[in-house]
This record gives C-alpha cells, structure tokens and sequence, in this order.
C-alpha cells in the first residue's frame, strides 16, 4: 500500500489547505468524466480520495503518522475503501461544492446528484403587481403579501423532529440519492443515473417526522415582500426574486417568485406609449369664446387656457406630464384632446332653442372646414394648480 503523502505528493509536514489544493489537482486529472473507460485514472482517482480522507481529518492524520497503515483499522486502508465513485462525492461535498474549478469540470453534478443536499426545490411562483400610472410616474415602493409555503420553524426546515438527528442515510442508494446502472457494450459504457426511488432522490430518510409541519419542513404561510418599483416601467415588466418562491421540501432550495407590473386602468388617463391622453369636454359657447380650464394631470391639477374658436377634435399638449422612460431620459406628454359637447335638443330651454333657431340661418355659424388653418395640434400654455 502506497503512502499517502507520496500519492497525495505532499511533504508530512504539509498543512490543511496544501492536502486540500494537491487532492484537487489529482482529482481534476483522474475524474472519470475526463478518463472514461480508463481503469488506471479510475483506481488513482480512489487513492487520492483515501489518501484525502484520512489526511483532512487530524483524528486520523495523527494516528497514521505514528502507525501507518495499520492505525486505520480493520482493512489497513482509509476505512472507506471507496468502492463507488459516488461515495467520494458525497464523502467530501465541502471539496465538491462550492468550488469553481469543480464547477466547471463536473458540470453541474453538485444540483444534479442530489447527494448533497437534502429535499428537494420549492416550485416558482408568479404574481402580478398592479400599479396606478401616479406610482409608474414616481416609482413606488410596494409591500405585498404572498401566500405560500414557508420554512417551518418547528424544524427550521428539516422536516424530522431533532434536526439532523432525526435522520437515516438512505439505505438503497446509501446517500447518493441516485441509483447508476452501468451498461458495457460495443459501442462503449453506458451509464443510466436515476433518483433514488426509497428517499425519493433526497440521500436520506426521516427517522422521526416533525409534528408541526408533517416531516415536509415548510407550511403553508405568509410573507410580506418588499419590491421598490422604479419609475417608468411598462405592463409585462417584471422582476424575478430569487429564493422569494415557495420553500423547499425539508431544506430544499427555495423557488423564485417573479413579480410581474399590471397598470391599473385610469379614471382620467389612456396611455400611449409615454404620452397619456386625456378627454376634455367644453360647452358651445366654450369652445366659441375660449375659456380656460382645470384639467388633471399625475401631479395635480393644471390650469388651460382654451383658445377662441376652437374646433372639435384639436389636441393640446402639455410638454413634460406624460410618463418618464425606465432609466431617465425624457418624459412623455399629456395630450388633452378637445370635444364640443352638443346638447340633446330637448335638453334646451324654449329660450335657447329660439336662439339657436335664429343661429341656424346666421353665416358666421355656417361650417368652413377649408378655412381650418389650425395645426393638429400645438404646444398649449398651462399652470400648475394644486388642489
Ligand atoms: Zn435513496
Ligand atoms: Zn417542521
């Protein structure tokens, strides 16, 4: 039996972190996912494993410093003996999760193996955030409560009564929480991983379960979540906050839960793009001899001034009060379109239907469209007045 230190290729007097960097090297260079069906790497890749263990744990270092292979117990070895590779992967999860050379050469074997981590993921949830365009034009910041499952604090989330006590590794697939098939054939070796099917992928099985919860670690419950909505954003916007979905399974990781921005329908307001339009309606007379007029707008009310002669139809714009864009830049117009309200003839007086008879045949009342020399529309003067 090799040394460990000379397989390891450390000096006796090395320390922690100079074992833990040279079994990580050893380890990149003979993981099987980089050697298939190579024999030599495999049986490497399990000596530097045991060498690792024995020499990360200062109990064991010291008692085969003074004893050898013999201070380890019954076989000689590391005690371990790693038959399967999966017994490395879950024997040093500290080593294999967490790091980033790790990361990238195992691709992902931490969240899929589920060896590591005990439960399983709370799912995803959505809702939606209604927001008025005043709370669009100044951003806003929202509580909102959301039913769903919670993390039980009878357990904190471990669903069995004593914490980690209250658990049994998994004896189908001892911990692994996957079951691998292995098929040889002449095209190569196959290997089929499913989930464990006794603890259900989760490595572990509760002994005793929480009462308060069942054994599921979380319960249905409540949270209020905080969002800051900035100005300017649009129906369909949405944010994603991670681990705000609903709790895992006995410690599983947390969903996500995507907010999603709704406009609420305005009394005074249609919205089009950042511009907003609002309906404005004047009398005969109005819209014959101008007047001026409070129209609302997001901040308040304004005062306008209404031109004589206007027609039907002409839009004023009030530069600036439409809605901002997300990230500044320039705000949006308030368009206010004008009407000429016409009266029902029967809503008249016998006084004013006879004026509006002697109007009738009168020649400044007599429609010129081809005299219209207006603009569509045109920047109009208005105050701010605040009620
Ligand atoms: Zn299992
Ligand atoms: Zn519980």
């Amino acid at each position: 039996m090799r040394d460990y230190y000379e397989i390891l290729g450390v000096e006796r007097t090395a320390t922690v972190e100079e074992i833990k960097r040279a079994y990580r090297k050893l380890a990149l260079r003979y993981h099987p996912d980089r050697n298939p069906d190579d024999e030599e790497a495999e049986s490497k890749f399990k000596e530097a494993a045991e060498a690792y263990e024995v020499l990360s744990n200062p109990d064991k270092r010291q008692r085969y410093d003074r004893f050898g292979h013999a201070g380890l117990g019954a076989n000689g070895g590391g005690g371990a003996g790693f038959h399967d590779i999966n017994d490395i992967f879950s024997a040093f999860n500290d080593i294999f999760s967490g790091g980033s050379i790790f990361d990238e050469v195992f691709g992902g074997r931490r969240t899929r193996g589920g060896a590591h981590r005990r439960g399983r993921p709370g799912s995803d949830l959505r809702i939606k955030l209604p927001l008025t365009y005043e709370e669009i034009a100044e951003g806003t910041e929202k509580k909102i409560k959301v039913k769903k499952y919670v993390v039980c604090e009878v357990c904190s989330g471990s669903g069995a009564e004593n914490g980690a006590e209250g658990y049994t590794t998994c004896a189908t697939c001892h911990g692994a929480g996957e079951i691998r098939h292995v098929t040889r054939s002449v095209f190569g070796q196959f290997v089929n991983v499913q989930p464990c099917p006794s603890c259900r992928g989760e490595g572990q099985i509760i002994r005793d379960r929480c009462k308060a919860c069942g054994g599921e670690g979380r319960i249905k419950g409540e949270e209020t979540i905080q969002i800051n909505v900035p100005p300017g954003v649009l129906e369909g916007h949405s944010v994603t906050l991670r681990g705000a979905g609903n709790a895992g399974l006995r410690g599983g990781l947390a969903g996500d839960l995507r907010v999603e921005i709704e406009e609420t329908p305005h009394e005074h307001f249609k919205r089009e793009g950042l511009d907003l339009y609002h309906d404005l309606y004047l009398s005969i007379p109005e819209a014959i001899l101008g007047t001026e007029v409070e129209v609302p707008t997001l901040k308040g009310r304004a005062r306008l001034q209404v031109d004589p002669g206007v027609q039907s139809g002409k839009v004023l714009r009030m530069r600036g009060r439409g809605l901002p864009e997300l990230h500044g830049g320039t705000a949006g117009d308030q368009l206010v379109r004008l009407h000429v309200w016409t009266p029902a003839a029967d809503a008249l007086t016998k006084e004013e239907k006879e004026i509006m008879e002697e109007l009738r045949t009168s020649l400044s009342f007599e429609p010129k469209p081809s005299l219209e020399q207006e603009k569509r529309s045109f920047f109009s003067k208005f105050k701010d007045v605040f009620s």
